[in-house]
């Protein structure tokens, strides 16, 4: 009698899929960080299936019906977001913890491109990542890790023309207010500010300020600045440029350019370039001239690894 046994299978399946159409409600959901600093925007991506209404449960008391929801923690904390998925007959709860962390309690360097109104290029935010990303290696590789955040892409209002010409309010000299034009675009369209103890910035702005001024790149209250030039030839493959971003980074850390122009090669981030007859960095180890200024404690939160990425 074998044959009836399929049979008796595809009757019990049917019983326990549920008496709603044959199909079972399952709840589930992806969030993009788990680890997240405050206020952290909840980035979540609904995976529930054949639910028609959805209950959301944040942790902290507050709740949400939306099918993606929009949520912001303000509060550090570590929370177990819940997600109830149901149809008519059903109901199904996922759920998963998230750390919601106090951006003073950690130090991270992050990374802006600013995009001018008229950017011939909008497209090279992967070779800011890498080049960034190949900076953060090499001090590694010297016992100096920097915990950098993802490339946040601004785009601006402002045309090329604005950001060299007009007044940065911040510089008394016009070469440099490409750099603080584009500090200025960044602090209106995020939530960093000025002379922040606990982040440094780099920012890349795709303007070319080769004509205007002699600025290859520049530094000062936190911002490390990196015009088109500089993004031109990382993506052309010299490593000297992206030397640069060391060299712009050491800057916001208070490295001076201490002796350069009578130093060989131990003085590496901060007397790298063409002009100083030697690979640069960030081909140069770093050396204890470099940890005194990394490793001050004003600074060293920076090179500990922490729960912030
Ligand atoms: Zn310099």
């Amino acid at each position: 009698m074998k044959r009836i046994i399929p049979v008796f299978t595809t009757m019990m399946l049917l019983v326990a899929c549920g008496d709603d159409n044959g199909v079972t409600v399952t709840s589930l959901f992806v969030i993009e960080k788990t680890n997240c600093l405050a206020p952290c925007s909840l980035e979540v991506e609904n995976r529930s299936q054949y639910a028609t209404t959805y209950l959301w449960d944040f942790g902290n008391g507050d709740t949400s019906v939306e099918e993606i929801p929009t949520y912001v923690y303000t509060e550090p904390g570590t929370y177990t977001i819940e997600l109830t998925a149901m149809n008519e007959d059903q109901r199904a709860v996922f759920s998963k913890t998230i750390s919601v962390i106090d951006p003073s309690a950690c130090k991270t360097v992050k990374v802006f491109y600013v995009l001018p109104s008229d950017a011939e290029h909008t497209d090279r935010q992967q070779i800011v990542a890498k080049a960034v990303e190949r900076n953060r290696q090499l001090w590694s590789r010297d016992g100096a890790t920097f915990i950098v955040e993802d490339v946040v892409t601004i785009n601006s209002s402002l045309s090329s023309n604005e950001f060299l010409n007009n007044n940065d309010d911040i510089h008394n000299n016009p070469d440099w207010n490409w750099l603080g034009n584009a500090v200025n675009e960044v602090i209106a369209n995020t939530n960093v500010i000025m002379n922040d103890p606990n982040h440094k910035s780099i920012v890349f702005l795709e303007v070319d300020v080769g004509g205007f001024c002699p600025c290859a790149a520049a530094a000062n209250f936190h911002f490390a600045g990196m015009p088109k030039w500089i993004i031109d030839r990382i993506e052309q493959g010299y490593d000297t440029e992206a030397g640069a971003i060391g060299h712009e980074l050491g800057h916001t850390f208070g490295m001076p350019h201490e002796n350069c122009d009578s130093q060989t090669a131990p003085k590496g981030i901060m007397c790298n370039g063409a002009g100083s007859g030697f690979g640069g960095f960030p081909d140069v180890r770093l050396t204890n001239w470099h940890f005194n200024y990394l490793f001050t404690d004003e600074h060293k939160g920076y090179f500990v690894e922490t729960a912030c990425e």
